[in-house]
């Protein structure tokens, strides 16, 4: 029997969790030294760790426990779900109840030309699709040179080898020869770092029309799909300027391009909306989804097609699937999720109600000297920090970086924010309540003090 419990004292734990347990995006040696903390037991936005601390979660943990922690009915589902199937595939001519209603359900929520879903684990696998799929459409429409994806520097869509390709971030294709071939990436639409002294709608519309330039140097016969998020989550909350998106649709319209819209982050509410699509006006051919779909309790991701891509691809067979595409519990968990989205009306209410009162507060965290731009959106935001707000200067990178120390010190005062270089950033669960976001501008503007 494993004895391995709750009840163990920390120090046996972290020396435990450091003597076997590799983890993701982590100096294994830095952590060992400090040992992890041990996240015990969760509820509504609260963590709990093996000291009995309660930690307030302002990242929804990875960006994706939307309707928040300890929900018994999706317990309930999932134990039902498993006793009832735990497993099937929807390979060879068979299919099941809970992947069949979540199919229905995800494509009555998408746009109304998308009404086709293909389910992955997760979003990193998702985009995998996405990669061969937008290729094989090209094929199957006769143009089988139409390969090339077009990505933003400084993008994530994931850390599978495809996935990671199509991110533009520098760290991961530095390990593993990566982007794949085939895969190319123009510039963010960071207007703070990278704006100089143009109004943020001269930047947006000239760094959407790199994409353009990009498609000429290619030659638009060779260009099969461009890929964004429609805000820029780990790239640092990077909300495009207004003319930003508008520009991006016009040129893959005009080009024949495919245009793929990772939701990953923004979907299922996390703007305000039920799409970041839908906040930016998008009409993308492909959608990315996973995190929001399930608020976390159950791996699950998938790509939604439109009408005219699901089309082409039903000509032939696609050779492509994974075992747990469509898995009966995680699709199972993601129904009650969405039915918890819509019963609570919990969109609506960010719009309406909570994401105006943490704009509010986030503009005056804005106030702090250390704070160059105080981003917002929905419920996604960062606050970029700087030395000089008149230049818009930045921080010194590397371990004495003031992200690192501020979100250290969030840590210590029992908060969760994260840092992107010199960006604090969050992305709370959907349920954050207004007394929640006065805790959060409280605790963040005296983590700014003791940063400066
Ligand atoms: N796409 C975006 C926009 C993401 O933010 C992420 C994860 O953070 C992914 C894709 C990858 O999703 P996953 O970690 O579920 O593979």
């Amino acid at each position: 029997m494993n004895m391995i419990t709750n009840h163990l004292p920390t120090a046996e734990l972290q020396a435990l969790d450091a003597a076997h347990h590799m983890h993701p995006f982590t100096d294994s040696n830095a952590l060992a030294a400090k040992g992890a903390r041990v996240i015990t037991g969760a509820k509504g936005v609260h963590l709990r760790d093996s000291d009995g601390q309660e930690i307030m979660d302002c990242m929804a943990g990875l960006w994706c426990v939307n309707i928040g922690y300890g929900r018994d009915s999706i317990a309930e589902v999932a134990r039902r779900q498993l006793l009832e199937l735990p497993y099937y595939n929807t390979f060879f001519q068979t299919t099941h109840v809970p992947a069949i209603a979540l199919a229905e359900k995800v494509t009555s929520l998408a746009p109304d030309h998308m009404n086709h879903v293909f389910f992955a684990a997760g979003g990193s696998d998702a985009n995998d699709t996405n990669i061969r799929l937008v290729r094989h459409y090209w094929a199957l429409k006769g143009k089988p040179e139409k390969q090339v994806i077009i990505s933003r520097k400084n993008a994530y869509h994931g850390s599978t080898v495809g996935a990671a390709s199509l991110g533009g971030m520098q760290a991961m294709h530095g390990q593993g020869t990566l982007p794949i071939p085939g895969v190319v990436h123009i510039n963010q639409p960071h207007w703070y770092l990278e704006g100089g002294d143009m109004t943020p709608e001269e930047f947006g519309l000239q760094r959407a029309r790199e994409l353009e330039k990009k498609i000429a140097e290619l030659g638009e016969d060779n260009v099969a799909a461009f890929i964004a998020e429609p805000i820029q989550g780990a790239g640092g909350v990077i909300i495009p300027p207004s003319t930003y998106w508008p520009e991006i649709q016009r040129i893959c319209d005009a080009h024949e391009i495919l245009l793929i819209a990772d939701e990953v982050i923004c979907g299922f509410g996390r703007t305000g909306n039920m799409w970041g699509s839908d906040t930016f006006s998008i009409r993308p051919d492909i959608m990315t989804i996973a995190k929001g779909l399930s608020s976390g309790y159950a791996p699950i991701g998938g790509s939604i097609l439109s009408d005219e891509v699901f089309d082409v691809m039903a000509t032939d067979e696609f050779y492509h699937g994974y075992t747990y595409s469509g898995h009966p519990m995680s699709c199972a968990v993601a129904l009650e999720n969405l039915r918890i989205l819509e019963e609570e009306n919990l969109i609506g209410n960010v719009r309406d109600v909570t994401a105006p009162y943490l704009a509010e507060k986030w503009a005056g965290l804005g106030e702090h000297p250390l704070v160059g731009e105080a981003r917002i959106c929905g419920l996604v935001g960062a606050l970029q920090l700087t030395p000089d707000k008149a230049s818009r200067a930045a921080f010194a990178e590397g371990p004495g970086n003031v992200g690192v120390i501020a979100r250290d010190l969030c840590f210590e005062d029992n908060f969760i924010m994260r840092h992107v270089g010199d960006q604090l950033i969050i992305s709370p669960p959907l349920i954050f309540s207004k007394e929640n976001i006065d805790t959060l501008a409280e605790k963040a503007w005296k983590v700014l003090d003791k940063t400066m």
